[in-house]
């Protein structure tokens, strides 16, 4: 486990992550043998479920298990739960969340190469790594030139299926060529995404008001889907590197994807304004 967790800390290096943020290992001893992962994006029941149905060795999320200290674990509050299933199941728990983002083959790649960006960059550079190459948040790059309502389309094929779907807000017969995305939460990339002369915004849980101020004031157009869609699109890639990694190093490792949906939404109706 020491092996693995040393090479997720090489990739995306916990120093870069934020200062809220609480990334390694969650759970679990550095000395023991992983012969079987799985990915998810949340540290949640069903997904924990999941790792004891599949018997692994370790769990590797993207969200953390907790962002603030707790001083109580009983087993009647839900983490509680999820904490001592884990340790009786003797399943290690590790999450890299915005360290991920940032760094290069992590959420933000993983989405901009999905949708075919070349020559993406870090719309928001935090630093660059020993070698000068700039990381950050969110990627920036081209797209073979099309209309705002075909890339909706592209994207919305692309993506993972789920309930909440994609939002578009722009002109659909505009031309684009010019893309950003953000993973995850995009609010705060709105203005980033303005300043760096991007003809779309791809991202998620985008709110009320700073979506509509945005529009009001014009370009980029904005894609809205659904945090769980646009983030997990990374597990395949990490499953992929972790193998790779290990094979290369003589190293027997199954890595599982969850199939799990971890979005809080699980239906969706338009809504119809009283229609009968
Ligand atoms: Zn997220």
């Amino acid at each position: 486990m020491g092996d693995i967790v040393t090479r997720m800390n090489t990739w995306y290096p916990p120093e870069r992550a934020q200062s809220w943020d609480r990334v390694g290992l969650i759970l679990g001893d550095l000395r023991c043998h992983a012969k079987k992962l799985l990915l998810a994006l949340d540290p949640v029941a069903d997904t924990v479920e999941e790792a004891l149905d599949e018997k692994v060795d370790m769990m590797i999320v993207h969200h953390p298990l907790y962002l603030r200290g707790t001083s109580f674990l009983p087993q009647s509050d839900p983490k509680g739960r999820l904490v001592a299933k884990l340790i009786r199941s003797d399943i290690a728990l590790f999450a890299a969340h915005t360290n991920a983002d940032c760094s290069p083959e992590g959420t933000g790649d993983a989405l901009a190469d999905l949708l075919g960006i070349r020559d993406a960059v870090p719309l928001v550079q935090s630093g660059e790594d020993e070698e000068g190459r700039p990381y950050g948040h969110g990627r920036i790059g081209a797209i073979t030139p099309m209309r705002l309502g075909d890339f909706a389309d592209l994207v919305a094929r692309r993506l993972p299926a789920g309930p909440t779907g994609l939002f578009c807000s722009g002109d659909e017969d505009a031309r684009i060529a010019k893309v950003a995305v953000c993973p995850g939460a995009g609010d705060s990339f709105l203005e980033a995404a303005r300043a760096a002369k991007a003809d779309a915004l791809l991202s998620a849980d985008l709110r009320h008001h700073p979506a509509l101020e945005h529009r009001e004031s014009g370009a980029p157009a904005l894609l809205c889907a659904s945090h769980w869609a646009t983030e997990s699109v990374w597990m395949p890639r990490l499953a992929e590197r972790l193998h790779s990694s290990a094979k290369a190093a003589n190293v027997d490792l199954e890595v599982k994807v969850s199939t799990i949906a971890t979005e809080p939404w699980m239906s969706h109706r338009p809504t119809l304004g009283g229609l009968l």
